[in-house]
């Protein structure tokens, strides 16, 4: 199991490529998002969930230790011949760092990062045109990314669908302060570790796709 980690500020579109890409390759590449494990956590009721949903709907994000243990405790039920695409993780240099030891321990490698770089002004459109498949939860957008077929999600065919608590005008303000304050960051941090992929992500969503699947060899896990 080898780590490709899809770094940017929320609504860069991070979750929408790493949903095409594990729908295009299931048999070899995983999304492993931490927004969902938690956004899972809250739906479950457990401590975990209650204590992360606050915070996630005032835009904060979650404390390092908690949202890695959540991660780790997933990754021991991936086979190691998975690619793992990291959507939201890291999110602070110490949880960089906490995955780099993860890494050592486990003697696995992040192959690639992918930096989605795009302006705040085009972020704030994306996350308050959002909406989610209520059962798979594949992303789309009002203007820019809708199913193929009007209400009905292109994934698993659900006509169930729902806007996240935390893509309003206000709280994705916060969002946005808080992404250039703790995650920003790791821009440099994995450029110079050279293995930083910077895509520009005001492309469309095939563009992009076309961009990815040229750069990241996907199918071949070692
Ligand atoms: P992230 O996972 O980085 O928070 P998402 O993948 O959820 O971002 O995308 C945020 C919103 O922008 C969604 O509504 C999605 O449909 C839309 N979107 C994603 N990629 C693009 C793109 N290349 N062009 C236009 N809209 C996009
Ligand atoms: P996302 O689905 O990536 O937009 O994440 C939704 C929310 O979950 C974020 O605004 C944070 O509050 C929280 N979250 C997700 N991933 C992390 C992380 N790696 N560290 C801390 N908080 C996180």
């Amino acid at each position: 199991m080898n780590f490709i980690v899809f770094l940017g500020a929320p609504g860069s579109g991070k979750g929408t490529q790493a949903q095409v890409l594990a729908d295009t390759y299931k048999e070899h590449v995983i999304h492993l998002s931490t927004g969902q494990l938690l956004r899972d956590a809250i739906a479950e009721g457990s401590e975990c969930g209650l204590y992360a949903k606050s915070l996630i709907d005032a835009g904060l994000i979650v404390c390092d230790e908690v949202v890695f243990n959540l991660l780790e405790e997933k990754l021991k039920n991936i086979s190691s011949e998975k690619r793992v695409i990291l959507d939201g993780f890291p999110r602070t240099l110490n949880q960089a760092v906490l995955l780099e030891n993860f890494l050592q321990k486990t003697r696995k490698q992040i192959e690639k990062v992918v930096y989605f770089d795009i302006a705040d002004a085009e972020l704030v459109n994306r996350l308050t045109g959002r909406f989610m498949c209520a059962d798979c939860g594949a992303v789309y957008h009002k203007h820019y990314n809708s199913p193929q077929q009007d209400g009905v999600c292109d994934f698993c065919g659900s006509h169930d669908f729902k806007v996240r608590d935390d893509d309003n005008e206000f709280v994705v303000k916060k969002r946005l302060d808080v992404y250039h304050a703790e995650t920003e960051p790791l821009v440099s941090y994995y450029d110079a570790q050279g293995v930083l992929f910077r895509l520009d992500a005001a492309q469309s969503v095939e563009s992009i796709k076309k961009t990815l699947l040229k750069k990241i060899k996907l199918v071949a896990a070692e």
